[in-house]
């Protein structure tokens, strides 16, 4: 039997932030992940900024985009320019590695290992885990699930995974973008948009819908219409959850990254949320204090996740909305604030009520 004060289960974003920020302050902390290959299917776009923020070292990133585009369904575009800032783009398998790396450099004791069930739960926890096709157990003070959408955690509670849309993508290296690109049209994607990200190497198109069994056919109506040729592409399925704010933690076990679906709607920008997650949960650990969590997180984001779940449910119920929505960025002043908001990631309420002001007038 191991036995340590936290253990965190998942090495991405989430759990490797908060097993980085714990092992820093001297707590024994253990890092579980089963698979130190996994490389997510991801764009890898983070706001520049989280990198100076969150303690990461800038040379994780591979590119910088300045550009964005918005294709309506009827074919009408916006180009914005990035101002004060840019999206980095990030090489997920290897930026994952960094940040597992990291915490281990900070004291965490990194695993591979697959975290299986639960034996014992509240202010002692017995997690039963596969290390290397041997079950052992692990007993925690406390257990920080950071282990996505499809989170193991959640199901050995009994509780249901977060609602979630699915994506299908692809990777064509033979192309490049300086731009990410997001198009709008029920042909191709439905509910939700259609994307291109630039990658280190190619590019990643894709598109999502809450019927997996239409997303192949989606994928290739938008690479006809984009004009991209992806037929002899390998593609990815993965699901994207939807923020609901219900789930923070249950007594002792924090629930941190997709594994309580913090990815913000309407962007799906869910790297950042993810490790500030990650940094909240371990000072409410640090604190000897896990309902803390839940009040960082909300101070910080619950506002703006409110809103832009709002306006995801508005724009992309149809291809009237989105049509509208493209047209309203047009206007410099919502371009303005949507990058303080989105970039500088400002938490100045004052840019979020302008911005909720914005849409308020322009919809009514
Ligand atoms: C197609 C697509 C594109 C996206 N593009 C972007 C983007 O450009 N920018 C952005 O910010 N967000 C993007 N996202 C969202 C982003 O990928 C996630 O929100 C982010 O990875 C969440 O981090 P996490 O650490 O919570 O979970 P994950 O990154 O999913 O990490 C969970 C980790 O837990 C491990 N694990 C799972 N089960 C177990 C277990 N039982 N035992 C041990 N380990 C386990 C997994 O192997 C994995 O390493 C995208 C998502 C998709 C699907």
């Amino acid at each position: 039997m191991l036995r340590t004060k936290v253990l965190v289960v998942g090495g991405g974003p989430a759990g490797s932030t908060a097993a980085r920020f714990l092992a820093k302050q001297g707590i024994d902390t253990i890092l579980l992940e089963r698979n130190f290959s996994f490389v997510k299917p991801c764009g890898g776009g983070v706001p520049n900024v989280a990198f100076a923020e969150l303690g990461i070292p800038a040379s994780a990133i591979k590119k910088n985009v300045k550009d964005i585009k918005l294709v309506s369904p009827l074919n009408n575009a916006v180009d914005v320019r990035l101002e004060g800032g840019f999206i980095a783009i990030v090489k997920r398998g290897e930026f994952d590695s960094l940040l597992r790396e990291d915490a281990k450099v900070s004291g965490a004791q990194l695993l591979e290992a697959e975290f299986n069930h639960l034996a014992e739960t509240g202010t002692q926890i017995t997690a039963l885990v596969n290390i290397n096709g041997k079950e052992e157990r692990i007993k925690t003070d406390y257990l920080i699930a950071a282990d996505g959408v499809n989170s193991r955690v959640r199901l050995a509670l009994g509780l249901k995974l977060p609602s979630a849309i699915y994506t299908l993508t692809t990777k064509i290296k033979k192309d490049s973008a300086d731009t990410c690109e997001f198009w709008f049209g029920k042909i191709h994607a439905s509910k939700s948009y259609s994307w291109i990200f630039p990658e280190a190497e190619g590019i990643s198109a894709g598109t999502g819908s809450f019927d997996p069994c239409e997303l192949k056919g989606m994928l290739k109506a938008f690479c006809e219409r984009r004009g991209l040729n992806a037929d002899s592409a390998a593609t990815r399925m993965y699901k994207v959850p939807l923020w609901s704010g219900e789930l923070y933690n249950k007594d002792n076990i924090l629930f941190t990254g997709d594994a309580a679906g913090q990815v913000m709607p309407l962007t799906y920008e869910g790297i950042y949320h993810a490790m500030k997650a990650g940094e909240f949960a371990a000072m409410a650990v640090m604190a000897e204090r896990p309902s803390d969590y839940k009040k960082l997180w909300c101070k910080r984001f619950n506002s703006r996740f409110l809103i832009m779940r709002k306006l995801c449910d508005y724009f992309l119920k149809d291809d009237k909305s989105a049509e509208k929505l493209v047209s309203l960025y047009r206007r410099q002043e919502i371009q303005a604030l949507t990058m303080k908001l989105w970039l500088e990631k400002s938490s100045d309420g004052r840019n979020l009520i302008s911005f909720a002001n914005f849409f308020r007038k322009a919809l009514t």
